[in-house]
């Protein structure tokens, strides 16, 4: 067989294709924190599937109980047929994540993919609060379909949709006029001045660290008095931790060091562990008003996903990876911020919380350019931001200090580079 080559997705994908065009070669393997082309070329991975790969790819542990699974002949596609996978999942759920944390949560399957945790939880809040308006908050990203793409605040993926979409509001994300504005206060006073024309709404879906909107991040105590809002106004409060939960942050949720309990919790991407399409919703009991059938899809129970998934939260049994990812998250801190003192032409300014980091560039197309010269260098690397200006790190959570520092090193040469 021939090697494949790039060519062929530019013959027959769609337009619409991204990543190939960011990153031109075909992969062909991977492990860890490495991912291989078909020229045997290695790369570093700070993409991660953005965010898909917390436990990196191909996961020994999990890889053994998938090889287990399959040679046991166990289900792979049941829809949401009770079965021994799905059952080890929730039970493992409950015990190392839910219970420890005091949290009280019914655990839905909306579908393979984060929109459809999206999807559900606002379905789920309009028909609860029966109101029709969600806000949302500037540069939030909440997905591709309809209903998640109404809440993101992203000018070009909504104009993906060609016409109107459903009623939302945004108003003005935590530090988006900087440090000095109580958005918080703005957001009350939008709520409770009837010139406005806002009605309560039924919800608000927000990221704790927003993730394709540029890597900001929302303090903590903002985070607690918007769930103060919700509380006082009847308000829902929706955390999409699709892409800054399990353990992007260091801990499980994203917003566990806040302390607040969103009413709906979005996930996705890393809950499948192996990089398997899962998505959860969970919902406070008392919200759960659903009759059965009244949300269902034929790929919402993937048996391998939850098998994987279930060997995944064993990670979450001790500190050992919330160490791991506060340490390396320390790591990426302090580099990032000599990088910027060292070009302070590039107007480089640091964001991000654990192993979500990212610098976002003073200069018009500066990250878009560093990742380009990355890639070269063998380094992955995604730009983030309504302007693409955030060169963003995500990589493993499972990387090693080696690892890490030789990505980092990659990095500091483009910036050098794009100095010049
Ligand atoms: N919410 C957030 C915060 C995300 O980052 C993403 C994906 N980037 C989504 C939702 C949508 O997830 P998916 O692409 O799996 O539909």
């Amino acid at each position: 067989l021939d090697k494949p080559n790039i060519s062929i997705f530019e013959e027959l994908e769609s337009e619409v294709r991204s990543y190939c065009r960011s990153f031109p070669t075909v992969f062909t393997q991977a492990e860890n924190y490495k991912l291989r082309d078909v020229a045997g070329k290695e790369y570093i991975d700070f993409f991660a599937g953005a965010g898909a790969l917390n436990y990196g790819h191909n996961n020994p542990k999990m890889k053994e109980k998938l090889i287990d699974y399959m040679m046991n002949n166990g289900i792979t596609h049941s829809l949401d047929m009770a079965t021994s996978a799905k059952a080890e999942f929730l039970k493992k759920f409950n015990q190392v994540i839910l219970k420890p944390r005091g949290l009280d949560y019914k655990i839905m399957f909306p579908g393979p993919t984060g929109t459809n945790s999206v999807e559900s939880a606002l379905k789920l809040a309009r028909k609860v609060k029966g109101r029709e308006t969600i806000m949302s908050f500037t540069n939030a990203f909440h997905g591709m379909s309809l209903g998640s793409l109404a809440v993101t605040g992203n000018k070009f993926k909504r104009e993906g949709a060609g016409v109107p979409l459903q009623h939302s509001v945004f108003v003005p994300f935590d530090k988006y006029y900087g440090e000095e504005v109580d958005t918080v206060e703005v957001i009350a006073k939008i709520l409770d001045d009837q010139s406005s024309g806002v009605s309560i709404p039924a919800a608000i879906i927000l990221e704790t660290v927003q993730g394709e909107g540029g890597i900001n991040v929302a303090r903590y105590e903002w985070l607690r008095r918007i769930a103060e809002l919700c509380k006082s106004r009847d308000i829902l409060l929706i955390v999409d931790d699709v892409q800054a939960g399990c353990g992007r942050t260091g801990t499980f949720f994203s917003f566990e060091k806040a302390g607040i309990v969103p009413d709906i919790v979005c996930l996705s991407k890393s809950i499948g562990g192996y990089g398997l399409p899962m998505a959860i919703t969970l919902i406070r009991p008392y919200l759960d008003i659903w009759k059965p059938g009244e949300h269902n899809g034929t790929f919402r129970g993937n048996n391998m996903a939850f098998v994987a998934a279930a060997e995944a939260l064993s990670y979450w049994e001790n500190d050992e990876l919330y160490n791991h990812v506060e340490k390396n998250g320390q790591t990426v801190r302090l580099f990032l911020d000599k990088l910027a003192e060292k070009y302070p032409n590039m107007k480089g300014q640091v964001r991000g919380r654990g192993l979500m980091q990212g610098i976002a560039f003073g200069v018009e197309g500066l990250a878009d350019k560093v990742c380009r010269i990355a890639f070269e260098r063998g380094l992955i690397m995604e730009t983030a931001g309504a302007d693409n200006e955030v060169a963003k790190i995500m990589p493993p959570l499972t990387i090693d200090h080696e690892g890490l520092v030789k990505g980092l090193n990659i990095l500091a040469d483009c910036v050098k580079a794009c100095s010049k």
